[in-house]
């Protein structure tokens, strides 16, 4: 027998609008930003989804509205099957999908780790006995259980994003928004978070929206949305996506540095399959067309 699986979608959104108005020093309006310019798109339970775009393209509004910090002026978002703007369904909403913003020591407020991450629940009601658990879940899964008693302002950048990463666990969310977490951490740290966040998805199924610059981060990803003016101009798998070389350059976007390499190659009249993404896809082909 035949079985079929359908996957909700967990944030859908539909035809939002969202507008900023720009004023000058004296407060008269100068102009309107549209920020969001009719933006429908729906991320299924379960996902990790990358967002990419230039600096200005809407990333960040547009991912303000998957846990109602921004409502649409236009349009509509569900999360989780609610309408973010339903006012008594904003609890509900924020404990469904929960945000990773860029700046690690923006978002740490206690003195102790592990009190930290309690903080969410706690906020929620949850009983004292139900936080401790779910505290020491979260920072097993992230990596960081052993700093439990540790003071964040002393651990690294990547140590302090994953601490972060706890906090929003710890509320038991479906879906995690990532914006830029990584950008202002070493190699080291970017990579400590990028695996915690892999993990959570295929361990844990926690739907991951991933907002970054880094084009390695994205290789993984279940679906990859680009934006550009406010609007989601291209999606598809990492290697529909990244088999548009020159559309993407074109949206002063990069691809990853294997691809570009296969790309030129193939360009230059090497026997290559469209859209190759990581360093074994390159051998692999190059050994199959070329190898004795
Ligand atoms: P991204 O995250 O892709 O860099 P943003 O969503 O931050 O893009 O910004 C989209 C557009 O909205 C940009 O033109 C930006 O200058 C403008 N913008 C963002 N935040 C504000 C704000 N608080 N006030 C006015 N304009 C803003
Ligand atoms: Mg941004």
């Amino acid at each position: 027998m035949r079985r079929v699986i359908f996957k909700m979608d967990i944030i859908r959104t539909k035809d939002v609008v969202y507008e900023y108005i720009r004023r000058d020093d004296e407060g008269e309006v100068v102009g309107i930003t549209t920020a969001v310019d009719h933006v429908s798109l729906s991320v299924q339970q379960g996902d990790f989804i990358a967002i990419l775009g230039h600096n200005g393209s809407g990333k960040s509004t547009l991912a303000k509205h998957f846990n109602a910090i921004l409502l649409p002026e236009e349009g509509s978002v569900w999360v989780d099957g609610k309408l973010t703007s339903e006012e008594d369904k904003l609890w509900d909403i924020r404990q469904s999908a929960g945000m990773v913003f860029q700046n690690p020591d923006n978002q740490i407020i206690a003195q102790v780790v592990e009190e930290d991450v309690g903080f969410g629940p706690e906020n929620m009601g949850v009983p004292t006995e139900e936080i401790w658990r779910r505290v020491e879940k979260s920072l097993k899964d992230v990596g960081m259980y052993e700093y439990r008693k540790a003071s964040p302002n002393k651990l690294s950048g990547g140590q302090k994003q994953r601490i972060s990463i706890a906090g929003v666990l710890a509320m038991k969310p479906k879906c995690i928004i990532l914006d830029e977490p990584t950008a202002m951490l070493d190699p080291k740290g970017r990579r400590e978070v990028i695996e915690a966040v892999t993990e959570l998805n295929k361990k844990e199924g926690v739907t991951v929206i991933l907002i970054t610059h880094y084009m390695e981060e994205v290789v993984g990803a279940d679906k990859v949305f680009v934006m550009d003016g406010g609007k989601v101009v291209m999606q598809g798998t990492p290697r529909q996506v990244f088999s548009l070389v020159e559309d993407l350059k074109a949206l002063r976007l990069d691809v990853p540095q294997v691809t570009l390499l296969a790309w030129e190659l193939k360009k230059r009249g090497l026997e290559l399959p469209e859209g190759i993404l990581t360093k074994e896809e390159l051998t692999e082909s190059l050994a199959e067309a070329y190898g004795r």
